[in-house]
């Protein structure tokens, strides 16, 4: 059961909902969005609807048939837009969102950014704190990546979004970038998933790579339940016995979710295939599937890339996948352009 608060209610007439709501059942849980009444998640309710709706500054009682509450389409039928500084995923535009796996030094991103602004990115993406599976890789370059990503941000006016690893990094992500990573190794980190449901940033939260469907909605219900409505999801392959793709593409994810959540979905086929080759029709796929976005990985000299080399795209090769990407979208998707 959620329990909406209207805009007049007062504290006191939580505090009654409250008290009523979890008679004989665990305590409610309050959810406050910015600029929005509260919002009571009672997760395994006593007490009938009848028995609450009616109490003092009740907006609506809605029934919630399943776990992921707020993340659920019972409590929000419409689409949820995310806005991510000025840039709107969910509009019905298919969002780019590209860059380097990692941010490697101030020219590696210029050439990088300057080249996808040019050819239909709308966001740029780049490491800085790097999830790698070996201690002795490339951790990324912290902090001064940040700054090198809000450099090329004023330079290009793309949006940036990038990963945060720890609890304690994600004050000084959310600080310099427009939307924070959660990466596939961290899904289900939940004091980090509480951490960035308090930033007051838009969150890029990707499948983890063994996590079902329901596993990865109830990862994005601790964002939204910790105070943070502004939740995108990432399909970016799962592991399976499969070994010529770097992690299996679950694209039939796109229809599910779009079933049965509100909130948007992009794909990263770059992180799924692990090769070049694989990255652009597993991306024209994606968008024929109904995705808000794609996220695709961009290195001018990717031989040379120092983190997941193997999958990424020069930037003539991206622009050949976007000017597919919008021909795909005028045939399939009428109306539709990239953004
Ligand atoms: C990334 O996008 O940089 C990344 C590390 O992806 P994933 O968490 O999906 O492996
Ligand atoms: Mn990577």
């Amino acid at each position: 059961m959620i329990v909406e608060m209207s805009p007049s209610a007062t504290e006191a007439d939580l505090r009654r909902v409250v008290r009523r709501a979890g008679v004989g059942g665990p305590e409610p849980v309050v959810v406050r969005w910015p600029g929005r009444p509260p919002v009571l998640v009672v997760p395994a309710p006593a007490v009938l609807v009848g028995e609450v709706d009616d109490l003092p500054g009740v907006h609506r009682v809605i029934v919630s048939t399943v776990p992921y509450h707020l993340a659920g389409r019972d409590f929000r039928a419409e689409s949820t837009v995310v806005d991510v500084g000025g840039h709107l995923i969910g509009a019905g535009q298919l969002t780019v969102i590209a860059g380097p796996c990692a941010v490697e030094s101030r020219q590696q991103l210029a050439a990088v950014a300057t080249g996808v602004a040019a050819t239909g990115a709308g966001m740029l993406r780049g490491g800085a704190f790097k999830p790698r599976t070996s201690p002795y890789s490339f951790q990324g370059l912290g902090v001064e990546g940040l700054r090198l990503l809000a450099e090329q941000r004023r330079i290009t006016g793309l949006p940036v979004v990038t990963e945060a690893l720890r609890p304690e990094d994600v004050d000084v992500v959310a600080e310099y970038a427009d939307m924070v990573q959660i990466g596939t190794r961290s899904m289900q980190n939940f004091p980090l998933l509480q951490a960035v449901g308090r930033c007051g940033r838009p969150v890029l939260l990707k499948r983890g790579m063994s996590a079902t469907v329901e596993e990865w909605l109830l990862a994005a219900e601790y964002v939204l339940a910790a105070g943070n409505p502004q939740v995108v999801l990432c399909e970016r392959g799962i592991r399976t016995f499969e070994t010529t793709s770097r992690f299996t593409l679950d694209l039939s994810v796109v229809p599910v979710l779009k079933r049965r959540t509100h909130l948007p979905v992009i794909v990263d086929p770059s992180h799924a295939a692990g090769h070049a080759y694989v990255v652009a029709p597993m991306a024209m796929a994606a968008a024929a599937a109904g995705a808000d976005g794609v996220m695709i990985d961009v290195h001018a000299d990717p031989e040379r890339a120092r983190c997941d080399a193997g999958q990424a795209l020069t930037p003539p090769d991206f622009a050949r996948l976007t000017a597919d990407l919008d021909r795909l979208l005028a045939a399939t998707r009428t109306g539709l352009a990239l953004a």
